[in-house]
């Protein structure tokens, strides 16, 4: 095992790494920007090195500044969490460069997956279903007219190095697709670096649901089941719950199957995640891989009883996932919302600010993932979730029922939150009959 970690991260997931370091005897070393510099959980790290002023670019994203500091901090590993610079294969390889171990995957893993027809190849020869499209980055406009005919309207101009929800084209005829296509490449090659574009069937109507996978160096690959995370927001996930309400597992298990298979084929060590769009009849089209730790996780990991932070830790550190695909079973319902400092009755405005009152709920089967405190500074700089509130109960109603309880309970003041969407969320009872849409609550919002 490692002696010391560095966490290359902030927030709640800085806090949820140190945790897992803690208990495994892993000292850690956490890194921040001066936005930060009085973030009470940077107290429980073994040490806190500042790395530069607040913008992520000059210290949450700069490659130098991080190895600079695990340098002189001496560690044997630095994990990236989520967000920054956890999907970039360059990191990966500049930690390979300098020795220390990337608690993720190796770059040439990250890369075949992470860049999106790539990725699309390598799910196609594991069995891993897709969506019906252009097989390769488009070369010609004609090219991509002629599939379009094929697979039917509307389809999405996809960038290959995109990310984010950046750079897509949603177009419903002959004409749209040619004026956007030159666009979409444009913009992909000034945002991405890269014009390759392609192009697949876009679904009217879909659900979000995506499977956590565990790899390791040994050659093993697990699934730990999947989530749904149907409620988002601009892109943006909202509420999360596993297992996924009302759907075919034996096509999700199929599914998994091949999603393991696909892993092992590049042979991935780390958590990962297969996102996937399941269209009205069930049937599951991938959208991408996530080579990292999600921020729902937990969800996941209070239905198998399994730590996917420890486990990507102990995974970097050459061990075996300990357990077989049959160990791997599913307890009861977990439910996950995201409390973001935004004010949800003017437009989900960004609410920056001291937060004097902070009443975290508790009690049986809650879970809180936060790094604030009463008296915390949100700092204007960075993301704006809070906390990520987690239930489990044994049934869904029952972890619903019980998500109601703790938000009723938890009490922030005078920064505004999205607590009161989460609570009128959990009593909808389009939300609560399971299986909504992922636009469902931009229609609700409307
Ligand atoms: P990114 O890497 O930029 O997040 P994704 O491929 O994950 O891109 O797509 C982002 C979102 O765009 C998805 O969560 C989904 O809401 C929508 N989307 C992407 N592809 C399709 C599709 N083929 N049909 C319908 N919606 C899609």
């Amino acid at each position: 095992m490692f002696k010391r970690v560095l966490i290359a991260n902030r927030g709640e997931i800085a806090l949820r790494i140190m945790r897992a370091c803690r208990e495994m005897g892993v000292e850690t070393v956490c890194v921040y920007s001066t936005a930060d510099k009085d973030a009470p959980y940077l107290k429980l790290a073994d040490r806190a090195i500042c790395i530069g002023p607040g913008p992520s670019k000059e210290s949450y994203l700069n490659i130098s500044r991080i190895l600079s500091a695990a340098e002189v901090a001496d560690v044997d590993a630095i994990h990236p969490g989520y967000g920054f610079l956890s999907e970039r294969p360059d990191f990966s390889q500049a930690c390979r460069d300098c020795k220390i171990e990337f608690i993720g995957p190796s770059p040439e893993a990250m890369s075949a997956l992470g860049d999106k027809v790539e990725c699309k190849r390598t799910a196609k020869a594991n069995g891993v279903p897709v969506f019906p499209g252009s097989p390769d980055a488009i070369e010609d406009e004609e090219e991509a007219v002629r599939i379009a005919n094929e697979i039917g309207y509307p389809v999405i101009i996809k960038a290959s190095a995109g990310g984010g929800g950046r750079g897509m084209k949603v177009c419903h005829n002959e004409v749209s697709l040619r004026s956007m296509l030159r666009v979409a490449s444009q913009e992909a090659a000034a945002a991405f670096g890269n014009g390759a574009v392609f192009i697949e069937k876009y679904l009217e109507k879909a659900r979000h649901v995506e499977i956590q996978m565990l790899g390791d160096k040994h050659g093993n690959a697990v699934y730990l089941w999947e989530r749904d995370c149907s409620l988002q927001r601009r892109h943006q996930k909202v509420i999360e719950e596993a297992p996924a309400p009302n759907i075919d597992r034996a096509k999700l298990q199929k599914v998994a199957e091949s999603a393991a298979k696909m892993i092992k084929s590049v042979k991935y060590a780390g958590a990962a995640t297969c996102e996937f769009l399941l269209d009205e009849k069930g049937d599951f089209y991938m959208l991408e891989v996530n080579t990292r730790v999600q921020v729902e996780h937990p969800v996941t990991e209070l239905i198998t009883g399994i730590d996917i932070v420890k486990m990507s830790i102990a995974i970097a550190a050459g061990e075996k996932i300990p357990y077989k695909q049959s160990d791997i079973k599913i307890n009861g319902h977990a439910i996950e919302c995201r409390i973001c400092a935004e004010d949800p009755a003017q437009g989900f405005r960004p609410s920056a600010g001291k937060i004097a009152t902070w009443e975290p709920p508790g009690g049986p089967g809650v879970r809180m993932d936060t790094h604030v405190v009463s008296g915390y500074v949100v700092p204007p700089n960075y993301d704006s979730m809070v906390a990520k509130l987690i239930v489990h109960a044994d049934t869904r109603e029952l972890a619903l029922d019980r998500a109601a309880r703790a938000l009723r309970e938890f009490n922030v003041g005078p920064i505004k939150t999205t607590i009161p969407l989460h609570q009128r969320l959990v009593e909808n009872t389009d939300f609560r009959k399971g299986g909504v849409d992922i636009h469902y609550l931009e229609r609700l919002l409307k």
